[in-house]
């Protein structure tokens, strides 16, 4: 008999009932080292008191207005990442997936906007991922994602990931824009190379399109800058965001800058839920934190530090792990074995981690972590090769 919850995943036997900063309790009274973050969710860790606060007194004052009126916490957060970015506006709502599909609108909305309805197609990447959408599965293009669900939504090329003359030469007469994520998160915590993403800024501005980051897990400080694209020194036209903008509270953001924004008017996107005062309260509330003097700065010192630690750890044991790679607290470890033992054996062991496609391991641990919980993940990785070392698995 079907469950009553629709048996959309494979989950792990694991259910929580509490957390606190980079841990999480279990119904069984055992405690896990976070390091999935509720895929690169929980970026403040698990009930920082700063959210809880925002939270709960906003909770007590207005929940839901809709749209149709004025949210003063929209315009304070709208404000702070225009502040804090290339963007001069922001469209928010509930997800990543929507974050992107607004932006892949807006695309369109500009051309037709500028005299180029013919300019529709948007190029992305092999490896890409960007939701789960009818639109989204046809950006990302992934076989498991797709299957099923034909015919695809028309209007997408797809390239491989990192090459700028094959993404050069795909840009004809219909091409709208290009959407990239600056570090791949499910398809395997793969960086692009800065020299790409600058590649792709010129490319785009030489052929008159559109350059969009999908920074929905790579963004929000993840990488040790608020969003991964500044490493580079260029800037996106359009940007999602989400996951860790609302750190656990369900929030996305896209954001435009002017020439493209001006394309959306007074009912040309809407969203009944997307940025209601409790979520502009939480995502408000992280942005206090991640933007307070010095975090980001913190943020690359730790991610340093766990990475010079996860070196170490592949160099130890060669039969277990290939490599590490990522970009601060966004890193893999690509295992030479199933990454799907090495999960469950680290489950086994108190730790926490996320698969990821190309066979990787992902860490993506709250960015408040400290030097001790990057120890203590580098032990429970070192105990759990081991044990599969041992068993020969
Ligand atoms: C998670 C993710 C999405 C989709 O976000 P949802 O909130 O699940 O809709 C889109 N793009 C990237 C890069 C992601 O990691």
């Amino acid at each position: 008999m079907i469950p009553a919850v629709m048996p959309t995943y494979a989950r792990a036997d694991l259910t929580f009932e509490k957390g606190e900063g980079a841990y999480i309790h279990d119904t069984d009274g055992r405690r896990y080292l976070d390091f999935g973050a509720g895929i690169a969710v929980t970026s403040l860790g698990h009930c920082h008191p700063h959210l809880v606060k925002a939270l709960t007194e906003q909770a007590g004052k207005v929940w839901h207005t809709s749209n149709l009126y004025h949210i003063p916490g929209q315009a304070r957060l709208a404000q702070r990442l225009v502040d804090n970015s290339f963007a001069d506006s922001v469209f928010f709502t509930n997800s990543g997936g929507e974050a992107v599909e607004c932006g892949l609108k807006m695309i369109r909305k500009y051309h037709a906007e500028n005299n180029a309805p013919g300019r529709y197609r948007v190029i992305t990447c092999e490896g890409a991922f960007h939701g789960r959408s009818l639109a989204a599965i046809a950006a990302g293009r992934q076989a498991k994602h797709t299957k099923g669900f034909e015919p695809l939504v028309d209007g997408f090329d797809q390239v491989p990931f990192g090459n700028l003359n094959e993404m050069r030469a795909a840009i004809g007469p219909e091409t709208a824009g290009i959407l990239v994520e600056p570090v791949q998160g499910e398809g395997g915590i793969r960086p692009a190379a800065l020299d790409y993403l600058k590649g792709l800024r010129e490319a785009a501005d030489e052929f008159g399109v559109l350059l969009m980051f999908d920074e929905v897990q790579c963004g929000m400080g993840r990488t040790g800058k608020l969003f991964a694209h500044e490493w580079a020194g260029i800037a996106p036209d359009i940007l999602a965001s989400a996951k860790a903008l609302g750190g656990g509270f369900p929030v996305g953001a896209c954001l435009a800058t002017e020439p493209v924004a001006t394309a959306m008017t007074a009912g040309s996107h809407g969203s009944t839920f997307g940025g209601n005062p409790l979520a502009m309260a939480v995502a408000n509330a992280v942005l206090d934190v991640i933007l307070a003097d010095g975090f980001l700065e913190r943020v690359e010192g730790i991610a340093g530090y766990l990475k010079g630690k996860l070196e170490a750890l592949v160099a130890a044991h060669p039969a277990m792990l290939a490599e590490v790679r990522g970009s601060g607290l966004m890193l893999g470890l690509k295992c030479v074995g199933e990454n799907t033992a090495l999960i469950a054996e680290l489950n086994a062991n108190g730790m926490l981690a996320i698969a990821a496609g190309d066979n990787v391991v992902r860490l993506v641990p709250p960015l408040v972590i400290e030097e001790a919980q990057a120890d203590e993940a580098v032990a429970i990785l070192e105990t759990s090769c081991a044990a599969l070392e041992e068993r020969g698995e």
